[in-house]
């Protein structure tokens, strides 16, 4: 079977079968039992930004590319209003008084803080916290892989819309996959197709292919759902159906990943999936510690300290995964290497900002979701600020450094993403046999 995949995964030493064992024993049924909790399945998001780059696609109008929104009465208090509550145990009351202060999304590039950074540079005293909190803003989008929203926007509840089958493909949905590979990733020398081949990726740095094949592995996990949850009946009229009936579609499967209709291409595709997700849990390994002292904040005392416990249970089992992807080899190597890894950054950040162009809401929802998880990821990685872990420590400690609820919650929902995909890969592969 094509989806029978063997051997290791390319650029990382660790086999198929250990993620699938350890993912599909340890880590889904526990990971889908933490995103029901509220403090994960209440996401803010902006579906209303325009997109940056064209203005010319029309909206879709299939019906379930409609996203629900959230009734204010179930958001948790906890969540809602200005303070939100970011706190970590032990603080000092100076700590949680910049912690609780409302951290605006930093609205801008790295760039467009200089000026008033200028300004600030005569002015700031480390008494004043919203100097400080400049500061932190300009220090967070040095580091940060996705471009932050220009408003915050509202809050959807994930489990009232989960990503499957939409309807949304043709022209406009081609178009965000093109513009992603083609003008935003790194591509292979003399490759003139729209998409890039992976017999092309070898001859390129250890970077660049990083940079594809996460990429890829997240254009196949959204595939793999959208066959996974498919619209079983009836599929003619998408219109007068009530509700839907959602289920696997094998045959779409075979369609999107077999050999014969991908011209070779789709088992690398299913491998780059497994590249993503090994990506995503040595980020979620790295900031383990940091992850361990976040309050999960809802305003449920009970629930939030069963999150907590959750979590922790979570996170010992990913550190103990025995053979996690190794960042440390990339970008290495004087001002070069600085170079490529900004490069390897504004990319990122271009793709960001393409998913305000996807022309179905619910694809929009879950597309933004991931790659804010993902840059989240990249972040922990490539920022430098979890590397050491005796002065990072400490510096969460003090709270010089922080994850924003928002990043925490679309990493832990994207690696549920990635999660699922492998999980229902072998449902497949069942199938099949
Ligand atoms: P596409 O998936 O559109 O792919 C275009 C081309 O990319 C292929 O022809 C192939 O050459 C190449 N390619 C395909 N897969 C890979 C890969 N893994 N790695 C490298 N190259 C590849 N549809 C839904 O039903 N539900 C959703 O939730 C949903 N979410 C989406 C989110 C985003 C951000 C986008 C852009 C699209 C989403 N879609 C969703 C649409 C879906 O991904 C497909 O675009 C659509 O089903 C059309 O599929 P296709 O077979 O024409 O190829």
């Amino acid at each position: 079977c094509f989806c029978k995949l063997k051997g290791s995964i390319d650029d990382c030493s660790c086999s198929v079968d250990t993620v699938d064992y350890f993912n599909n024993m340890k880590i889904y049924p526990r990971v889908q039992s933490l995103l029901v909790r509220d403090y994960f399945r209440f996401y803010k998001v902006n579906l209303k930004q325009e997109c940056p780059f064209w203005t010319d696609d029309s909206k879709c109008a299939i019906r379930y590319c409609h996203v629900q929104p959230c009734q204010e009465e179930d958001i948790p208090d906890g969540l809602k209003g200005d303070m939100l509550r970011n706190i970590h145990f032990n603080e000092s009351p100076v700590d949680k008084y910049k912690a609780s202060m409302q951290y605006n999304d930093c609205l801008h590039s790295a760039k467009d803080h200089n000026r008033e950074l200028g300004y600030l540079n005569t002015t700031i005293s480390s008494e004043n916290y919203k100097d400080f909190e400049l500061w932190q803003q300009y220090d967070d989008a040095q580091d940060n892989f996705c471009v932050k929203e220009s408003s915050p926007g509202e809050y959807v509840d994930l489990l009232l819309n989960p990503e499957r089958y939409t309807g949304y493909k043709g022209p406009s949905a081609h178009r965000i996959w093109r513009s992603i590979y083609k003008e935003n990733c790194f591509r292979p020398e003399n490759s003139p197709h729209n998409f890039i081949q992976s017999s092309k990726i070898n001859g390129m740095c250890l970077e660049k292919r990083v940079f594809y094949r996460v990429i890829s592995g997240l254009h196949a996990s959204i595939n793999i759902h959208l066959c996974s949850k498919y619209l079983l009946s009836p599929k003619d009229n998408l219109e007068i159906v009530p509700g839907g009936r959602w289920g696997p579609n094998l045959q779409e499967f075979q369609i999107r990943f077999s050999p014969e209709t991908t011209g070779g291409e789709g088992p690398n595709w299913l491998k780059n999936l497994y590249f993503t997700y090994l990506l995503e849990l040595r980020a979620l390994a790295k900031a383990a510690p940091y992850l361990e002292r976040e309050e999960y904040y809802t305003g449920n005392k009970v629930q939030d300290k069963d999150t907590r416990l959750a979590i922790n249970d979570i996170l010992n089992i990913i550190k103990s995964f025995p053979d996690h992807f190794n960042e440390s080899v990339m970008f290495t190597g004087g001002a070069e290497a600085q170079l490529l890894k900004e490069q390897f950054r504004q990319h990122f950040r271009n793709i960001s900002r393409i998913m305000d162009c996807v022309g179905c809401d619910k694809c929009k929802l879950w597309g933004k979701l991931q790659t804010h998880g993902l840059g989240t990821a990249l972040k922990i990685l490539f920022s430098g600020k979890f590397d050491k872990w005796e002065s990072t420590l400490h510096d969460f400690n003090r709270k010089k450094f922080f994850l924003e609820r928002s990043e925490i919650v679309a990493l832990i929902n994207a690696f549920g993403r990635l999660s699922e995909s492998i999980f229902e890969l072998d449902k497949f592969r069942q199938m099949m046999r």
